[in-house]
């Protein structure tokens, strides 16, 4: 292993690293100035970032897409960011699995996988986010059949904070934290995924009386292979969408997909929600405006990537929490009733998703069927009151944040709620005994644990 960096200079910057780097999310509601940024493009090189930061006592954070809306991945020390690791490794067409590294964004993956014929099994709303960034905050798409994207990786390999390289496989006690880890317990630097062969899926979705989507969301969230809510507050509709693996003819258009979605779902949507930030008296109308414009019926089949996902919504607020599967639908009503008597002018729509049991040991899905309320909200006034609210409810119900958005619960609510968060925090510290991949969120997360 070398015992330097590389240089290389281009206009006079270092391609490798920054000194003057900041970085900011992708809803801005994140930003820090880390000391230096590093763009490695060899684990060698990763080994050596580890160990100048263990030798200058600074501490280092990986950054995938900088797609969370948490301060997961934000420092004012070392950023690594895997940008150039980002190559498919191996692929094996008989066991239909697939070695990528770390940095590869999931929209690039599905391109690789394409002409091989191959697909990831789910994917969430959006293909922003690197692969190894999507699975250590526990993304997930949805439907009861399918875990969260983690569940698709056969094994790993990390760069731990002694500077050593590890491999993980899925049989292994450690996996169980290491795949939903937030970037503690080292660098993933490789993952190998149980991909499937390519598949169609078909959209369909209907607009229907919210109190009518309650009632039947328990049955129909388990007779849907990917069944999704949107539910337009201050309406009285809401979207139920069935996504469902089918071996028809794609029965969609570039026309029509670049209506619906560029024109429709972008100017349409972008222009509605400036006006309801005018004044929030007219969120209510807003709703029902775009509630008209939008909830018609749809019927597509396209490639699983370009229906799955939806289009990049306008920058936004979200939190986002797991509730036991059981009290989706009184927490439904319950957060129906809370908007209209805390009078909350919400412009933004709100999502129900579902998520099988797990035991990774920081997912939110850890031991049980969930359902996902993702809240939602353009601008920053109000949004702290709102959040409170939400959460206040959510706590109620033992709900989970997902890690990747934003929650302000104390760290002992988080852990009386995740049970495997102890074990999680005593393989972390056999893996960064040192915690030079601690941040404040860290920090804050693991404060109360032993
Ligand atoms: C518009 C939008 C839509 C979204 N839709 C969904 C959705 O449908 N479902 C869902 O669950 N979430 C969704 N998210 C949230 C998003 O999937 C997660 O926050 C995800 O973790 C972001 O991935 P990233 O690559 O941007 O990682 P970052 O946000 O950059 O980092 C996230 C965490 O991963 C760690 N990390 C990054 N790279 C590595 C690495 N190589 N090794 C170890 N740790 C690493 C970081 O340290 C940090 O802790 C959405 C986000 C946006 C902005």
């Amino acid at each position: 292993m070398g015992e330097s960096l590389k240089e290389f200079t281009l206009f006079g910057i270092n391609m490798y690293t920054l000194s003057n780097y900041r970085f900011v999310n992708w809803a801005r509601n994140v930003r820090s100035r880390p000391h230096t940024y590093f763009l490695p493009d060899s684990v060698d090189d990763i080994r050596i970032i580890i160990k100048r930061a263990l030798a200058e006592n600074r501490k280092v954070r990986v950054v995938g897409a900088g797609h969370s809306w948490s301060t997961a991945a934000a420092t004012d020390d070392f950023m690594v960011s895997l940008d150039k690791l980002n190559r498919l490794v191996h692929v094996d067409k008989e066991t239909l699995q697939v070695t990528v590294q770390g940095g590869t964004r999931l929209k690039h993956l599905h391109r690789l996988l394409y002409p091989l014929g191959l697909a990831m099994q789910n994917i969430g709303s959006i293909s922003e986010q690197s692969i190894a960034g999507a699975i250590s905050t526990g993304t997930h798409g949805t439907g009861l059949g399918y875990g969260v994207l983690a569940s698709q990786v056969l094994s790993l390999k990390l760069v731990n904070g002694l500077g050593e390289l590890i491999e993980l496989k899925a049989s292994d006690d450690d996996f169980k934290a290491a795949a939903v880890s937030l970037g503690c317990m080292g660098i993933i630097t490789e993952v190998t995924l149980q991909c499937v062969d390519l598949y169609h899926v078909e959209e369909k979705a209907e607009p229907v009386l919210f109190n009518d989507m309650v009632t039947n969301l328990l049955t129909w969230s388990k007779s849907e292979q990917h069944p999704k809510v949107w539910w337009f507050p201050h309406t009285r509709y809401a979207m139920m969408y069935s996504y469902t693996k089918v071996p028809d003819a794609i029965r969609d258009t570039f026309a029509k997909q670049y209506i619906d979605d560029g024109v429709v779902s972008k100017l349409f949507f972008r222009g509605f929600l400036s006006m309801g930030h005018l004044s929030h008296g007219f969120r209510p109308a807003v709703n029902t405006l775009i509630s008209k414009i939008f909830l018609k019926k749809i019927s597509r089949v396209n490639v699983n990537y370009k229906v799955l996902n939806v289009p990049m919504p306008p920058r936004h607020r979200e939190a986002e929490y797991a509730f036991p599967l059981d009290k989706a639908q009184e927490v439904l009503l319950r957060l129906h009733d809370l908007i209209n008597t805390q009078k909350l002018k919400m412009n933004f729509v709100l999502e129900v998703r579902f998520t099988k049991a797990d035991d990774y040991l920081l997912s939110a899905c850890n031991g049980q069927d969930t359902c996902y309320i993702g809240f939602y909200y353009a601008g920053e006034k109000n949004w702290e009151r709102y959040l409170k609210l939400f959460e206040e409810l959510a706590m109620e119900y033992g709900a989970r944040p997902h890690l990747g958005k934003e929650f302000t619960v104390e760290s002992s609510y988080i852990h009386s709620v995740m049970p495997g968060i102890k074990q999680f925090n005593t393989i972390r510290k056999a893996y960064d005994p040192q915690g030079v991949f601690e941040n404040g969120f860290t920090q804050k997360i693991f404060s109360l644990t032993p």
